[in-house]
């Protein structure tokens, strides 16, 4: 088949949620580089939404999960799962946690962790305190309840009424945090560095004082890592930038290398509340996936991937700077290690991702005027000066 014929295939059978995509279907992926069906090379510095940290096809995880998939695939949760057990010690060994559950996605791993933090309450006999607070502009999954804390109406709107419960406030306005924190509120959930709406980070002093406020309110606090956890600012966690712990946190994006994978990990104060018959899954956490998230923690944590990408990051960002000198276009550049957003002052995100990719690049766009970097955390300093390159020919023959 042709990228025409399987343009036709997805507008006549599957739904129209994405729209007109980017006019391309890949087939083939090594480290950085993605190959086309008719064989054009890519740069991958979007990686899959920030799934692909270790590369594509990285030849000891394709091994790991070819050698699970020889043995077997699934059994359920109904049966003890050694690659389940292992991936939890790992998570817990090296993060705040004490006990972690698997889902499939970041909204599952949330909704896990909205549960988590309302029963905890209703098992101390406070099943009014129920109210989570979260921030405008995040972004926290496309479920029902996953959508009520999404502060951003545009995803919200159409499928109102969501799961009651939810308020908003601004990022880093601590003092509109203080006032929302009433006795009712059971959880606040963040993100330490927004993704999807354009790579924000919090303020040091932000999440502290939030910390503080959560202990004396007894409110439980939610860091979604599902982005920006493993490695992906420069350290294993966000959290370790900010000096502070949350209760809860939650992974998904890079945790299976792109086999579905989830994790909500609490502290034991918290986990203990979880008893049988209150939560489960189907998928969640079977020995495919596990196997595929043991052989991602391997990697990241033996290459000391975090690290690199602290160390590489401050080169992109260093570089990217350089590009701002040059080019009126460009306002900024926000975000922590491989996290990275390039600020426009004009609405050309969307054109300027498609002109990226024609010449062999794969950006990301977060609204109108930030482009989104989200390569593996092994890109190399010469990937990063081909991009460069190639985005300073572009913003110097389309916009100087
Ligand atoms: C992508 C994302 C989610 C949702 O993850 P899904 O796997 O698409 O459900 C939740 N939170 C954050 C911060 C994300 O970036």
């Amino acid at each position: 088949m042709d990228l025409k014929e399987i343009i036709e295939l997805d507008k006549e059978f599957f739904m129209n949620a994405f729209g007109d995509r980017l006019p391309v279907c890949f087939e083939k992926g090594r480290g950085i580089k993605l190959w086309s069906i008719d064989g054009t090379e890519y740069l991958d510095f979007f990686g899959g939404i920030a799934v692909t940290s270790i590369g594509h096809s990285n030849p000891a995880f394709v091994k790991a999960v070819k050698e699970q998939v020889g043995k077997f695939i699934h059994c359920s949760n109904y049966y003890y799962i050694q690659q389940q057990a292992e991936l939890a010690r790992t998570l817990v060994e090296n993060s705040c946690a004490g006990k972690v559950f698997f889902g499939n996605s970041g909204a599952e791993a949330n909704e896990c962790a909205f549960k988590l933090a309302r029963l905890h309450f209703r098992k101390k006999g406070q099943s009014g305190k129920y109210g989570i607070i979260s921030l405008n502009e995040s972004f926290h999954g496309r479920t029902l309840a996953t959508l009520a804390a999404t502060g951003q109406e545009k995803y919200r709107t159409p499928f109102e009424p969501l799961t009651p419960g939810f308020k908003f406030v601004d990022a880093n306005d601590f003092e509109a945090l203080k006032a929302a924190a009433t006795p009712d509120v059971c959880a606040i959930i963040l993100e330490p560095v927004q993704g999807e709406s354009g790579i924000k980070v919090m303020d040091r002093d932000f999440l502290q004082k939030t910390r503080e406020l959560c202990d004396e309110m007894d409110i439980i606090l939610i860091f979604d890592e599902v982005q920006c956890g493993l490695g992906r600012t420069g350290k294993l966690f966000a959290y370790e930038h900010y000096g502070v712990e949350p209760d809860i946190f939650t992974l998904a994006k890079s945790l299976g290398g792109g086999i579905p994978i989830s994790a909500c990990c609490a502290k034991d104060r918290i986990a203990v509340s979880m008893s049988p018959g209150d939560h489960g899954s189907t998928f969640g956490g079977n020995p495919l996936a596990c196997a595929a998230g043991n052989a991602v923690m391997k990697i990241l944590l033996e290459k000391h991937l975090p690290k690199k990408a602290a160390v590489t990051g401050k080169y992109f960002f260093g570089k990217l700077d350089g590009l701002k000198k040059k080019h009126g276009v460009i306002s900024g550049t926000r975000g922590m290690g491989l996290m990275i957003g390039l600020v426009l002052n004009k609405p050309v995100a969307a054109e300027l991702k498609l002109l990226c990719l024609e010449s062999g690049y794969l950006v990301g766009a977060a609204g109108n005027d930030v482009l989104r970097f989200l390569p593996p955390l092994t890109v190399s300093r010469k990937d990063i000066d081909r991009l460069i390159e190639a985005l300073d020919k572009i913003l110097t023959e389309k916009y100087d």
